[in-house]
């Protein structure tokens, strides 16, 4: 579906490549999430993906095209969402996507379907420049499945979503893996991405440092905390303590509050990627 081998990918006037040497699978029907840290080449690589970088080396195959050489065809059957999308500012919602439907030769969705799906409804009406950003994004999410693409590239989908968004997102994008989409999103939320992804990449310095799924990737770079909320005392304000969950049952303080009957309530916590990236590349990111 996706392949890329020994792909580097060099911007006119840069002195390091932004993408060096990096090799990269991606099968049919996988939600495939790429991580790192800002400027560390996600939207580069996307790019690349979409046929709109050609100057690199290396070989980068894309549904059947070798992505810079990619022809009309190609275009029908990806769907690209990236930040900050264009719109006819002074178009309605339902009125940019009817715009950009006449673009696709045929099988396009339903543009009022799409904006039920991805809960902009009663936006529709709306024009583009009175939209906040995460209602943006995710008219830009409805304007990339326009045409029912293979392929579906999306640059920080989850970015300016509230938590409800987020899930109403995850629902779509689930729901076309299942019809069997092929989704690569970059992403700086974690939490997302362990939710979304059924496999995640790390970019660091332009290589794909770790590929693994979220899952696994937690497991061995996350540590994993239990926060528990108690009551100092009976009539007492909530207080908060987290707990690292390897070796918890030796922790003499966490027994004691198990002890106590005070537990008011227990979650575990999601390594943040700046934990991950941590470990994977020794260093913090901003
Ligand atoms: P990310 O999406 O991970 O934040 P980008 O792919 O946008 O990273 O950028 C990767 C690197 O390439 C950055 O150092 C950025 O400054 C550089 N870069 C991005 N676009 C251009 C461009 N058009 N010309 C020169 N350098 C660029
Ligand atoms: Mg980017």
């Amino acid at each position: 579906m996706v392949e890329a081998r020994e792909l580097t990918y060099q911007y006119a006037g840069r002195v390091e490549p932004t993408l060096g040497g990096l090799t990269l699978r991606i099968a049919r029907g996988e939600i495939f999430g790429l991580l790192g840290p800002s400027g560390s080449g996600k939207s580069t690589l996307l790019n690349v993906l979409t046929g709109r970088l050609k100057r690199y080396t290396g070989t980068v195959n894309v549904l059947g095209w070798e992505a810079a050489a990619a022809g009309p065809g190609f275009y029908e059957r990806i769907g690209v969402g990236f930040e900050s999308p264009g719109f006819y500012e002074r178009f309605t919602a339902l009125d940019n996507l009817r715009h950009f439907r006449r673009l696709y030769s045929s099988s396009a969705t339903d543009p009022e379907r799409l904006l039920r799906e991805l809960g902009l409804a009663e936006s529709a009406q709306l024009k583009a420049e009175q939209l906040s950003k995460g209602m943006r994004m995710r008219l830009g999410v409805c304007r990339a499945l326009l045409g029912d693409p293979q392929l579906l590239l999306l640059d920080e989908p989850t970015s300016g979503l509230d938590p409800k968004s987020e899930e109403r997102l995850r629902q779509v994008l689930e729901g076309r893996r299942a019809a069997g989409m092929t989704i690569v999103l970059t992403t700086h939320n974690m939490k997302a991405a362990v939710q979304l992804c059924d496999r995640i990449g790390f970019l660091v310095d332009g290589r794909m440092q770790l590929i693994d799924t979220p899952q696994a990737v937690m497991q061995r770079y996350g540590e994993r905390i239990l926060r528990v909320e108690h009551a100092e005392s009976e009539d007492g304000a909530c207080q908060v303590e987290r707990f690292a969950l390897d070796g918890i049952g030796a922790n003499a303080r966490f027994q004691q509050l198990l002890q106590s009957g005070r537990i008011m309530a227990m979650h575990t916590e999601e390594a943040t990627l700046e934990q991950v990236f941590g470990s994977i590349a020794g260093r913090v990111i901003q």
